[in-house]
């Protein structure tokens, strides 16, 4: 479970799961545990996906002025790209089981702070 994650280059907290529980998913669409229950894909090793449904308000207004169709996700405070989003093209997971969430981040853009336990 990661407790937050920050952007690598301003390193300001910018998802929180504390106040959204659920909100990392894999590219399964199974939340984040921990230990990680990892499919093999190369999409999970380097981006983790967020659960469309508990999106933080910053998120949902980058999505809306695409009309959610696809587009960038950037820090709300330095403007560096973090991620980005896809509601058109309905990706496959590499393993080609599932389809992908269509929010994700870059894990080599941000920090993630995992639950000290
Ligand atoms: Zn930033
Ligand atoms: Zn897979």
């Amino acid at each position: 479970m990661y407790r937050d994650i920050k952007c690598k280059k301003c390193r300001k907290s910018i998802l929180n799961e504390g106040q959204t529980k659920d909100l990392f998913l894999n590219a399964h669409s199974s939340p984040v545990a921990s230990p990680p229950e990892e499919c093999a894909s190369v999409q999970e090793q380097s981006n983790i996906f967020l659960n469309e449904e508990l999106l933080p308000h910053w998120i949902i207004l980058r999505i809306e002025a695409e009309k959610w169709s696809r587009g960038k996700l950037n820090c709300p405070y330095c403007d560096s790209k973090i991620g980005s989003f896809d509601f058109v093209s309905g990706l496959k997971c590499s393993c080609s089981s599932n389809f992908l969430p269509p929010v994700h981040v870059i894990k080599s853009k941000i920090d993630l702070i995992r639950e000290s336990t």
